[in-house]
């Protein structure tokens, strides 16, 4: 399409966070020139009819991990091939993390992240990772919040990894965060718990992955919760709990005033599937939780305790989670940007739960908690033209060619699902 025609989205169901309307999209140049119930578009006009169907602002997705390095090489997508697959399910915008090396500044860590994305096909904005608590880091932390970088996400656990922080340190960086304006993200399980819990299994040579779930308990994410939000009322940072999962920890994160992602494993899959024989492809961190918790989670997208859906993309291969490896050897995570927008679309449809909430969730609540509104998140004048068009009847399962080649494994294979237009 020449960017510089005038292309008109006739007759669509406009979508957003406050609510849906027939409304014209008239757009030039990757930019909406205007939005309302009628208007005249200049002659040259191309118009697509978008009758009976949805136009959402495009998904945002605020967690992923494009091409993290593991043992015997990367895991299953980079920025191009994950964000290939990612504009076909409707994700416009993708907000990945840092990998903080031994002996790089944050500011190194950001330029090299930086660098590898330039491949890919949506627009792509980063949080910094702060995996070592070191004096010179921190002094980074001002300028980059001044260049635009204001999220900064810390690990209560991952010792082995070379990640954790202790909540001391962590509370040390809150305050410089929050004095500056930024954000604090954590990933919010208890290390402590998770090393006695993880004692009596390691070492053993168990294979079954449902040591991995049993080594993190429930109980780490409630315990490091309750941490975040004494570090949130006595710095004032604005913290944000990435991937939270169980009833216990969303309850603690609503009560102290955090703001709370989820994603679609965790609301899903519980932990019975690390009874299935490909169980083993399951094994993220957090682990699965119970059918309770994904009752309380689905809750919380409805009643407002969840702020946003990310997918903690990082897919794996099966070769990469071979059989036989000891629960503790596995690597973690697995994919899910090619189908979180679809299945949670094909649900709330189904439910008949009211779409606007589901804009909120996974579009314009990020691009608020973010900084990209309203440049993001939403549909009008003088927005971006990131646009997601959708028939709802465009249904169907999730299947191995919606991976388009992509040697990833999916977890989602069957799920009801309602793709975008193209
Ligand atoms: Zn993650």
């Amino acid at each position: 399409m020449n960017s510089t025609q005038y292309t008109l989205l006739k007759n669509g169901t406009v979508v957003n966070a406050d609510g849906e309307r027939r409304t014209q999209v008239l757009i030039r140049d990757r930019k909406i020139v205007q939005a309302a119930p009628t208007l005249t578009p200049p002659a040259d006009t191309n118009v697509i009819d978008c009758s009976g169907k949805y136009i959402f602002p495009g998904i945002i997705d605020p967690h992923t991990h494009m091409g993290i390095p593991i043992k015997n090489g990367w895991s299953a997508d980079d920025f191009e091939s994950g964000t290939r697959a990612a504009l076909k399910a409707g994700v416009t915008t993708i907000l990945d993390f840092t990998i903080l090396e031994p002996g790089q500044t944050l500011t190194e860590s950001v330029a090299k992240r930086l660098k590898q994305a330039e491949k890919s096909h949506i627009t792509v904005g980063l949080h910094c990772n702060i995996t070592r608590y070191e004096r010179s880091l921190l002094k980074e932390i001002p300028a980059l919040i001044r260049q635009g970088i204001k999220s900064f996400k810390v690990f209560t656990t991952y010792e082995e990894a070379g990640m954790y922080l202790t909540y001391g340190q962590i509370k040390k960086i809150a305050r410089i965060i929050g004095k500056h304006g930024g954000l604090l993200m954590v990933h919010a399980e208890d290390n402590d718990i998770i090393k006695a819990a993880t004692k009596q299994f390691s070492g053993r040579s168990l294979t079954h992955p449902k040591y991995h779930a049993l080594s993190r308990p429930p109980e780490s994410e409630r315990v490091a919760v309750e941490k975040m939000v004494e570090i949130h009322q006595q710095t004032g940072c604005p913290v944000y709990i990435v991937h939270l999962n169980t009833a216990a920890g969303l309850e603690t994160a609503k009560a102290g005033g955090l703001l709370v992602e989820t994603c679609p494993q965790y609301l899903f899959f519980n932990d019975t599937v690390y009874e299935q024989p490909d169980g083993r492809m399951y094994v993220i961190s957090p682990p699965l939780r119970k059918a309770v918790d994904q009752i309380a989670l689905w809750e919380g997208l409805l009643n407002g305790q969840v702020d946003t859906i990310g997918t903690d993309h990082c897919p794996f291969r099966l070769s990469d989670k071979p059989e036989g490896l000891p629960f503790e050897q596995i690597p973690n995570g697995m994919g899910g940007i090619e189908t979180a927008f679809p299945i949670m679309l094909a649900k709330w449809l189904q439910e008949e739960w009211p779409l606007p909430r589901l804009v909120q969730l996974m579009s314009t609540h990020a691009a608020r908690i973010f900084g990209l509104y309203p440049q993001k998140g939403v549909i009008k004048a003088g927005s971006d033209a990131d646009v997601v068009i959708i028939d709802p009847d465009n249904r169907r399962t999730v299947s191995q060619s919606d991976l388009d080649g992509r040697d990833a494994w999916n977890g989602y294979l069957g799920l009801e699902a309602v793709w975008p237009a193209g």
